[in-house]
């Protein structure tokens, strides 16, 4: 029997508290509409995740846009288990002649790469791991990394890899994750524009997947003020303008090359205000602690999960080339944060290293939070923000940070981190947690 509907097909953007937000067209308008997009408004850029929109704000109740949808970035799967095809294509917010809003974080992301390119020669290749819990599973409890952890949970797991891959995520490895019914899915690196793209769409199906078996997957970073972390873990590698790797020295300390070090030294001299953009609600700074194996410092080591900038490991077996697989990890992520603004402050915080010409930061071995201040001074390290107050006071006083937008973003960004902190002044952990909880 023919379908009393059409499949729609939702054209999106990802907003400052990470909530994928557009309209939606049945398919088979989409091709006319590529050229022109759906429309939009500034001021949903002040929208907080708790349904209202910051006040005030640099819009009001003027002004209009368009989502352009990009036609290359659409990532459609009939397997969730919803009654029509889950169907999102990104788009970039552009103004109504199509010229670039200063708002659209996706373009943010395409123009700190086009940037890097230029100044460097060098293109990021980059994916997302995302942690995540299960709620309302119902599930008995199990052993944290265990075969039976996973099992429990059929058929979940294979339901949703088979749902990223149609997709066309390239999903890689699922696993059932240390914390309490917390699991964690990775994908294949790609381009950092397509990787930050399926970062959202691995959000969005995941939740769609388990909706539609009645339980509700949360990437909020902390579920609870004791529970372990949820976090989101960027890796980054270079390649030339010859499509050769780039981040690989065997003869450098951490085997890392002078440009990759450069750009480590970058990223960790502004970490600090990075946070508010990559680590951004208030829940956030209870995974930031020391211990939790998240990230507390502004920390570059080799293979220590307890690092801001981890150097990954290689495997050699089989004679494998490292310089391929090479790669590092910025570990001050969470899934509260838009994956597009978090490449790309990385970016230019790693540009603004190479174009001074860092020197690689030292690599860091024992534990931060125990060292005097002295030790922590000799080393460069110093503590993440505690808060997202903290951050967003760190932000607003890095002017070459905040030099990279313009000033309505600016505005717009610590409008709705100010909304996010005054609503949860005063309230207690386990309360901010939960409310996070139920909204990531
Ligand atoms: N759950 C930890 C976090 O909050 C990460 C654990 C791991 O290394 O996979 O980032
Ligand atoms: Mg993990």
């Amino acid at each position: 029997m023919t379908p009393a509907w059409e499949p729609l097909v939702s054209i999106v953007t990802t907003d400052l508290a990470a909530i994928t937000r557009g309209r939606s067209v049945t398919e088979s308008k989409l091709e006319r509409l590529a050229a022109t997009g759906i429309g939009w408004l500034q001021a949903n850029l002040s929208l907080t995740p708790f349904n209202a929109i910051a006040d005030p704000n640099p819009w009001g109740s003027s002004g209009d846009l368009r989502i352009l949808p990009d036609m290359g970035a659409r990532f459609r799967t009939g397997k969730t288990g919803s009654a029509t095809p889950f169907d999102l294509v990104f788009g970039d917010i552009v103004q109504l002649d199509g010229t670039p809003w200063l708002g659209c974080t996706r373009t943010m992301l395409r123009d700190a790469l086009a940037a890097l390119k230029k100044a460097t020669g060098l293109s990021v290749i980059a994916t997302f791991e995302h942690e995540f819990q299960i709620f309302d599973g119902g599930f008995p409890s199990s052993h944290s990394l265990s075969f039976e952890a996973l099992r429990r949970a059929d058929p979940f797991a294979p339901q949703l890899m088979a749902a990223l891959e149609e997709a066309g995520i390239a999903p890689e490895v699922i696993i059932a994750e240390f914390g309490e019914d917390q699991f964690e899915v990775t994908h294949a690196p790609t381009d950092a524009l397509n990787a930050a793209d399926r970062a959202v769409a691995i959000r969005e199906i995941t939740r769609e997947t388990a909706r539609n078996t009645g339980w509700r997957a949360s990437f909020a970073p902390k579920t609870a003020p004791l529970a372990v972390g949820n976090g989101v873990h960027i890796h980054f590698s270079f390649i030339d303008s010859e499509g050769n790797p780039a981040t690989y020295d065997p003869a450098r300390p951490g085997r890392l090359s002078a440009k990759a070090g450069a750009f480590c030294a970058g990223v960790l001299r502004h970490l600090p205000a990075l946070t508010p953009m990559t680590a951004a609600s208030v829940s956030s700074y209870y995974r930031l602690k020391p211990h939790s194996w998240s990230s507390s410092y502004t920390w570059l080591a080799d293979q220590d999960r307890e690092a801001t900038l981890r150097i990954c490991p290689t495997v050699s077996i089989g004679g494998r080339d490292p310089a391929r697989q090479f790669n590092i990890e910025y570990r001050a992520a969470d899934a509260t944060g838009n994956p597009y603004l978090s490449l790309a402050v990385i970016i230019r915080a790693g540009l603004e290293g190479l174009n001074a010409n860092l020197p690689t930061p030292p690599l860091v071995t024992g534990d931060p939070s125990v060292m005097d201040e002295t030790a922590l001074k000799s080393l460069g390290l110093v503590r993440l923000p505690e808060t997202l107050d903290a951050a967003l006071d760190a932000l607003l006083a890095d002017r070459i940070v905040t030099g990279w937008f313009a000033p309505e973003f600016i505005e717009t960004f610590a409008g709705v981190k100010k909304a996010e902190i005054e609503k949860f002044a005063d309230k207690p952990a386990d309360e901010v947690c939960d409310t996070y909880r139920k909204l990531y």
